[in-house]
């Protein structure tokens, strides 16, 4: 039988604004299925920046029944299932939750567990903050004074008034966020040489993703560690990125779930490139997802579910900035 599918509207506690574009709510959509006794949940975050809306990612999913499938063996029929969703990744993400869910619930161990992964030491997580006025932004930090790291986005032409602006009420670590913002690589290392001079700890995606040569040009000459986001989604993306960045950001929904992931850590380290795990705008079952790996990162960014106000579920919690996983079975989360 074909999995529940509904779409949930996640409102945005402040409307959130990137170099691209703004949003007040995030349209994700959620399934469940029952199989043998036990339940798989899963979420995708559609992004428009991959073609990805709330139809297309639930016309994708009706695809999946996971009666078609022996789930116990999840790693064998991975290539099958990707096959159904080739350009829709956070539906394949979506599917990947629900299947290590399921098997892991049907372990009675949580999904770090199933993998073989400690979570008891992870990085600090940052809590990001959208373009916005300079004093709206100096409020988000002082309203989340608690939060140790700070990602602040950048990219729509007002960068050195916001990072000034930041940078009178918090001397915690900063790290930014362009979004593809930075059109030329002259305008990029400008920016960053600014940056670094006011204490910023890295620069994710200044340019657009297509960018390669400028980006060889640009990783030699900054002082800061560049981070590919928008230039990395799968594995497929990954060979000679190690050239013109420093570390990739991993985000489950563009990779396509926790195994992809798990395959692109393995892959990116060998090549020497640091592991960031990142998010979209998620409720806290993603973000329990990501969790679950979290371990293996370098710098996490998992903070999805708390820029959202009606957050469905509860799991993974953060504290003074680490997020904690549950020790319960599957994601280990709670709908609210
Ligand atoms: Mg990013």
């Amino acid at each position: 039988m074909p999995c529940n599918i509904v779409i949930k509207r996640l409102q945005l506690k402040n409307t959130w604004t990137i170099s691209r574009n703004s949003s007040s709510y995030k349209d994700n959509v959620f399934i469940k299925f029952e199989k043998d006794g036990c339940i798989g949940m899963g979420e995708a975050a559609p992004n428009v920046r991959y073609n990805e809306n709330a139809d297309s990612v639930v016309s994708a999913l009706q695809e999946f029944d996971p009666d078609k499938y022996n789930l116990h063996n999840f790693w064998a029929i991975k290539d099958e299932i990707d096959l159904l969703f080739q350009n829709q990744n956070s539906a394949r993400a979506c599917v990947d939750m629900a299947i290590l869910d399921w098997v892991s619930k049907h372990h009675n161990m949580p999904i770090h567990k199933l993998l073989g992964l400690d979570v008891s030491h992870v990085p600090l997580s940052s809590f990001s903050i959208g373009i916005d006025t300079p004093a709206k932004m100096q409020q988000i930090i002082e309203n989340n004074q608690d939060k140790p790291v700070y990602k602040i986005k950048l990219g729509a032409g007002n960068d050195r008034e916001i990072i000034s602006a930041i940078r009178e009420v918090t001397d915690k670590p900063v790290r930014v966020d362009a979004n593809e913002g930075w059109k030329s690589k002259e305008y990029a290392l400008e920016q960053i040489h600014w940056l670094a001079d006011n204490n910023i700890e890295f620069v994710e995606q200044p340019m657009p993703a297509d960018m390669y040569k400028e980006y060889l040009w640009l990783k030699e000459k900054s002082p800061l560690p560049l981070i590919a986001d928008e230039s990395v989604k799968k594995r497929a993306d990954i060979f000679g990125l190690e050239k013109c960045f420093d570390g990739i950001n991993i985000k489950l929904m563009k990779s396509g779930g926790i195994l992809e992931a798990l395959v692109m850590i393995h892959m990116a380290q060998t090549l020497g490139l640091k592991i960031m795990i990142g998010c979209m705008i998620e409720s806290s079952m993603a973000i329990s997802a990501a969790a679950q790996i979290a371990s293996l990162a370098d710098y996490l960014d998992l903070d999805g579910n708390l820029l959202i106000d009606n957050d469905p579920y509860q799991g993974a919690k953060m504290k003074n900035g680490y997020l904690i996983c549950e020790d319960k079975p599957g994601l280990g989360i709670m709908e609210l």
